[in-house]
Protein backbone atom coordinates (compact mmCIF):
# COMPACT_ATOMS: atom_id res chain seq x y z
CA UNK A 1 0.00 0.00 0.00
CA UNK A 2 2.47 2.24 0.88
CA UNK A 3 4.69 1.30 -1.63
CA UNK A 4 2.13 1.73 -3.77
CA UNK A 5 1.64 5.39 -3.05
CA UNK A 6 5.63 5.86 -2.84
CA UNK A 7 5.50 4.97 -6.19
CA UNK A 8 2.87 6.88 -7.68
CA UNK A 9 4.42 9.81 -5.45
CA UNK A 10 7.91 9.75 -7.18
CA UNK A 11 6.57 9.69 -11.09
CA UNK A 12 5.19 12.57 -10.39
CA UNK A 13 8.02 14.54 -8.37
CA UNK A 14 10.87 12.44 -6.49
CA UNK A 15 12.43 15.33 -4.33
CA UNK A 16 9.38 17.02 -2.47
CA UNK A 17 7.32 13.93 -1.74
CA UNK A 18 9.12 11.07 0.78
CA UNK A 19 7.41 9.71 3.76
CA UNK A 20 9.43 9.98 6.59
CA UNK A 21 8.16 7.30 8.12
CA UNK A 22 11.52 5.45 8.49
CA UNK A 23 13.10 8.78 11.00
CA UNK A 24 15.32 7.56 13.24
CA UNK A 25 13.14 5.52 15.89
CA UNK A 26 13.30 7.74 19.62
CA UNK A 27 10.73 8.29 22.41
CA UNK A 28 8.12 9.78 21.19
CA UNK A 29 9.02 8.25 17.64
CA UNK A 30 8.42 5.08 15.47
CA UNK A 31 10.57 2.45 14.75
CA UNK A 32 9.86 0.32 11.89
CA UNK A 33 11.19 -3.14 11.74
CA UNK A 34 11.13 -5.57 8.79
CA UNK A 35 9.76 -9.11 9.29
CA UNK A 36 11.69 -12.39 8.24
CA UNK A 37 9.85 -14.25 5.54
CA UNK A 38 8.23 -16.65 7.64
CA UNK A 39 6.68 -14.85 10.52
CA UNK A 40 2.78 -14.14 11.33
CA UNK A 41 2.36 -10.34 10.94
CA UNK A 42 -0.86 -11.42 13.56
CA UNK A 43 1.82 -12.23 15.76
CA UNK A 44 3.96 -9.35 16.60
CA UNK A 45 3.98 -7.51 19.36
CA UNK A 46 5.77 -4.84 21.52
CA UNK A 47 5.29 -5.00 25.17
CA UNK A 48 2.84 -7.50 24.91
CA UNK A 49 0.64 -5.16 22.78
CA UNK A 50 -0.82 -6.13 19.08
CA UNK A 51 1.63 -3.99 16.61
CA UNK A 52 0.78 -2.69 13.23
CA UNK A 53 2.20 -4.33 10.21
CA UNK A 54 1.94 -3.40 6.73
CA UNK A 55 4.11 -3.55 3.69
CA UNK A 56 6.88 -1.01 3.05
CA UNK A 57 8.92 -0.95 -0.05
CA UNK A 58 7.31 -4.67 -0.68
CA UNK A 59 8.99 -5.94 2.72
CA UNK A 60 5.90 -6.79 5.63
CA UNK A 61 7.19 -4.48 8.10
CA UNK A 62 6.38 -3.54 11.76
CA UNK A 63 5.23 -0.11 12.51
CA UNK A 64 6.22 0.62 15.86
CA UNK A 65 4.68 3.47 18.41
CA UNK A 66 7.47 4.51 20.98
CA UNK A 67 6.41 6.56 24.08
CA UNK A 68 7.51 9.38 25.33
CA UNK A 69 8.63 7.03 28.26
CA UNK A 70 10.63 4.68 25.82
CA UNK A 71 14.45 3.89 27.09
CA UNK A 72 17.18 4.46 24.87
CA UNK A 73 19.15 1.22 23.98
CA UNK A 74 17.88 -2.22 22.65
CA UNK A 75 14.50 -3.26 22.67
CA UNK A 76 13.03 -6.26 21.08
CA UNK A 77 9.90 -6.92 18.89
CA UNK A 78 8.13 -10.81 19.28
CA UNK A 79 6.67 -12.58 16.79
CA UNK A 80 5.53 -16.04 16.12
CA UNK A 81 6.83 -18.07 12.69
CA UNK A 82 4.77 -20.40 10.50
CA UNK A 83 6.49 -23.13 12.43
CA UNK A 84 5.28 -22.28 15.56
CA UNK A 85 8.71 -20.85 16.76
CA UNK A 86 8.75 -17.76 18.73
CA UNK A 87 11.19 -15.38 17.57
CA UNK A 88 12.17 -11.57 19.22
CA UNK A 89 13.81 -9.23 16.59
CA UNK A 90 15.73 -6.78 17.80
CA UNK A 91 16.17 -2.56 17.06
CA UNK A 92 17.53 0.52 18.53
CA UNK A 93 16.21 3.70 20.04
CA UNK A 94 18.51 6.72 19.84
CA UNK A 95 18.01 9.22 22.19
CA UNK A 96 16.24 12.37 21.91
CA UNK A 97 16.40 16.00 23.93
CA UNK A 98 13.19 17.32 23.43
CA UNK A 99 12.47 21.03 24.57
CA UNK A 100 11.15 23.01 27.66
CA UNK A 101 7.90 24.78 27.65
CA UNK A 102 6.38 26.85 30.65
CA UNK A 103 2.60 27.91 30.39
CA UNK A 104 0.77 30.24 32.46
CA UNK A 105 -2.87 28.83 32.79
CA UNK A 106 -5.22 31.96 34.50
CA UNK A 107 -7.89 28.74 35.99
CA UNK A 108 -5.91 27.44 38.53
CA UNK A 109 -8.54 24.89 38.81
CA UNK A 110 -7.40 23.25 35.23
CA UNK A 111 -3.55 22.95 36.92
CA UNK A 112 -4.37 21.71 40.04
CA UNK A 113 -7.78 20.54 39.89
CA UNK A 114 -10.35 20.64 43.17
CA UNK A 115 -11.06 17.22 44.93
CA UNK A 116 -15.11 17.60 43.39
CA UNK A 117 -13.16 17.30 39.97
CA UNK A 118 -10.89 14.66 40.28
CA UNK A 119 -14.00 11.79 40.02
CA UNK A 120 -14.63 13.13 37.13
CA UNK A 121 -10.50 12.98 35.60
CA UNK A 122 -10.72 9.77 36.68
CA UNK A 123 -13.57 8.80 34.48
CA UNK A 124 -12.74 10.44 31.88
CA UNK A 125 -9.29 8.80 31.59
CA UNK A 126 -10.50 5.42 31.74
CA UNK A 127 -12.41 6.76 28.42
CA UNK A 128 -10.12 8.32 27.29
CA UNK A 129 -7.11 5.44 27.34
CA UNK A 130 -9.89 2.50 26.17
CA UNK A 131 -10.08 5.08 23.04
CA UNK A 132 -6.58 5.47 22.41
CA UNK A 133 -6.26 1.21 22.85
CA UNK A 134 -8.22 0.56 20.42
CA UNK A 135 -7.50 -2.12 17.88
CA UNK A 136 -9.40 -3.28 14.64
CA UNK A 137 -8.35 -5.28 11.98
CA UNK A 138 -8.04 -3.47 8.66
CA UNK A 139 -7.57 -4.28 4.65
CA UNK A 140 -5.93 -1.68 3.99
CA UNK A 141 -4.34 0.97 6.31
CA UNK A 142 -3.00 4.58 5.05
CA UNK A 143 -0.28 6.31 7.17
CA UNK A 144 0.23 9.06 5.07
CA UNK A 145 -2.44 11.76 6.76
CA UNK A 146 -3.19 14.90 5.66
CA UNK A 147 -3.53 18.03 7.83
CA UNK A 148 -6.76 18.12 9.74
CA UNK A 149 -6.41 22.04 10.32
CA UNK A 150 -4.63 24.57 8.07
CA UNK A 151 -2.64 26.86 10.56
CA UNK A 152 0.84 27.16 12.33
CA UNK A 153 2.05 24.46 14.79
CA UNK A 154 2.03 26.76 18.10
CA UNK A 155 3.02 23.87 19.84
CA UNK A 156 5.32 20.99 18.70
CA UNK A 157 4.58 17.37 20.15
CA UNK A 158 7.11 16.22 23.26
CA UNK A 159 7.53 19.59 24.78
CA UNK A 160 8.30 19.33 28.86
CA UNK A 161 5.88 21.01 30.44
CA UNK A 162 5.24 23.03 33.19
CA UNK A 163 1.73 24.38 34.13
CA UNK A 164 2.30 27.59 36.21
CA UNK A 165 5.40 26.39 37.34
CA UNK A 166 4.19 23.03 38.51
CA UNK A 167 5.86 20.11 35.98
CA UNK A 168 3.62 18.30 34.02
CA UNK A 169 3.15 15.18 31.53
CA UNK A 170 4.98 15.86 28.24
CA UNK A 171 3.03 16.93 25.53
CA UNK A 172 1.30 14.03 23.73
CA UNK A 173 0.38 16.17 20.44
CA UNK A 174 0.67 18.68 18.06
CA UNK A 175 -1.19 21.92 18.71
CA UNK A 176 -1.71 23.65 15.63
CA UNK A 177 -3.53 27.57 15.91
CA UNK A 178 -6.66 28.67 14.31
CA UNK A 179 -9.47 30.37 14.28
CA UNK A 180 -12.29 29.68 16.63
CA UNK A 181 -14.72 27.70 14.15
CA UNK A 182 -12.32 26.75 11.67
CA UNK A 183 -13.48 23.60 10.26
CA UNK A 184 -11.18 20.06 11.78
CA UNK A 185 -11.05 17.90 9.22
CA UNK A 186 -10.04 13.41 9.31
CA UNK A 187 -6.49 13.46 8.01
CA UNK A 188 -7.06 9.73 6.80
CA UNK A 189 -10.18 7.48 6.61
CA UNK A 190 -11.73 5.87 9.74
CA UNK A 191 -14.23 5.27 12.19
CA UNK A 192 -15.60 7.89 14.99
CA UNK A 193 -15.42 5.55 18.06
CA UNK A 194 -15.65 8.06 20.72
CA UNK A 195 -16.53 11.42 21.26
CA UNK A 196 -16.88 13.76 24.57
CA UNK A 197 -16.51 16.66 26.58
CA UNK A 198 -13.84 16.23 28.69
CA UNK A 199 -12.22 18.18 31.82
CA UNK A 200 -8.12 18.86 30.25
CA UNK A 201 -9.18 17.76 26.76
CA UNK A 202 -12.24 20.00 26.07
CA UNK A 203 -15.02 18.57 23.41
CA UNK A 204 -12.72 15.68 21.63
CA UNK A 205 -13.47 12.95 18.62
CA UNK A 206 -11.36 10.17 18.31
CA UNK A 207 -10.80 8.27 15.32
CA UNK A 208 -9.78 5.32 14.53
CA UNK A 209 -7.71 4.26 11.39
CA UNK A 210 -7.07 0.27 12.11
CA UNK A 211 -4.28 -1.90 13.52
CA UNK A 212 -4.06 0.17 16.88
CA UNK A 213 -3.14 3.72 14.79
CA UNK A 214 -5.92 5.94 16.56
CA UNK A 215 -5.99 9.73 16.26
CA UNK A 216 -7.46 12.53 18.74
CA UNK A 217 -9.06 16.05 18.29
CA UNK A 218 -9.36 18.16 21.52
CA UNK A 219 -10.39 21.58 22.81
CA UNK A 220 -13.03 21.58 20.20
CA UNK A 221 -16.06 24.41 19.95
CA UNK A 222 -18.34 21.93 18.39
CA UNK A 223 -18.07 18.24 17.62
CA UNK A 224 -19.79 17.76 14.26
CA UNK A 225 -20.07 13.74 13.83
CA UNK A 226 -21.20 10.79 15.68
CA UNK A 227 -19.47 7.54 17.14
CA UNK A 228 -19.75 5.28 14.23
CA UNK A 229 -19.43 7.06 11.68
CA UNK A 230 -17.21 6.25 9.33
CA UNK A 231 -14.87 9.02 7.53
CA UNK A 232 -12.82 9.70 4.82
CA UNK A 233 -9.78 11.88 4.41
CA UNK A 234 -11.31 15.22 4.68
CA UNK A 235 -14.44 14.74 6.11
CA UNK A 236 -15.29 17.34 8.47
CA UNK A 237 -15.66 16.61 12.42
CA UNK A 238 -15.54 19.70 14.66
CA UNK A 239 -14.82 22.75 14.89
CA UNK A 240 -11.61 24.35 16.30
CA UNK A 241 -12.11 25.73 19.67
CA UNK A 242 -11.19 26.40 23.44
CA UNK A 243 -12.89 24.13 25.65
CA UNK A 244 -10.48 22.21 28.65
CA UNK A 245 -7.55 23.54 29.41
CA UNK A 246 -6.13 25.78 27.26
CA UNK A 247 -4.54 29.62 26.70
CA UNK A 248 -6.25 30.18 23.20
CA UNK A 249 -8.20 28.36 20.26
CA UNK A 250 -6.35 25.42 18.72
CA UNK A 251 -6.39 21.69 17.72
CA UNK A 252 -4.40 19.47 19.95
CA UNK A 253 -3.90 16.54 17.72
CA UNK A 254 -2.94 13.46 18.92
CA UNK A 255 -1.70 10.13 17.63
CA UNK A 256 -1.57 6.71 19.05
CA UNK A 257 0.67 3.93 17.88
CA UNK A 258 0.35 0.44 19.82
CA UNK A 259 -1.22 2.70 22.64
CA UNK A 260 1.95 4.66 22.75
CA UNK A 261 1.84 8.70 21.83
CA UNK A 262 3.81 9.64 18.75
CA UNK A 263 4.61 12.74 17.17
CA UNK A 264 1.55 13.29 14.64
CA UNK A 265 4.17 15.02 12.17
CA UNK A 266 5.62 11.59 10.96
CA UNK A 267 2.35 11.09 9.20
CA UNK A 268 2.91 13.82 6.82
CA UNK A 269 4.30 13.81 4.23
CA UNK A 270 7.77 16.35 3.94
CA UNK A 271 5.85 19.85 2.37
CA UNK A 272 2.94 19.54 4.68
CA UNK A 273 5.64 19.47 7.67
CA UNK A 274 7.38 22.62 6.52
CA UNK A 275 4.39 23.77 5.90
CA UNK A 276 2.87 23.28 9.58
CA UNK A 277 6.56 24.24 11.53
CA UNK A 278 5.22 28.44 10.68
CA UNK A 279 7.72 31.21 12.17
CA UNK A 280 5.74 32.26 14.84
CA UNK A 281 7.40 30.14 17.56
ZN1 LIG B 1 -1.66 20.21 22.88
Amino acid sequence: MIFRILLSLLFVSPPTHALTLDSTPVPGGIAIVALPDNVDPASARYREKKVLVTDIDGLPSAVIGLSLGTRPGRHFLSAVNTGGKSLQIAFDVESKAYEEQRITIKDKRKVTPEKRDMERITREQKVIKKALRHWTDTDEIDLTFELPVDGPTSSPFGLRRFFNDQPRKPHSGLDIAAAKGTPIRAPAPGTVIETGDYFFNGKTVFIDHGRGLVTMYCHMSAIDIEPGTRVASGDIIGRIGMTGRVTGPHLHWGVSLNDARVDPLLFLPVPEQAAAVKPDQ
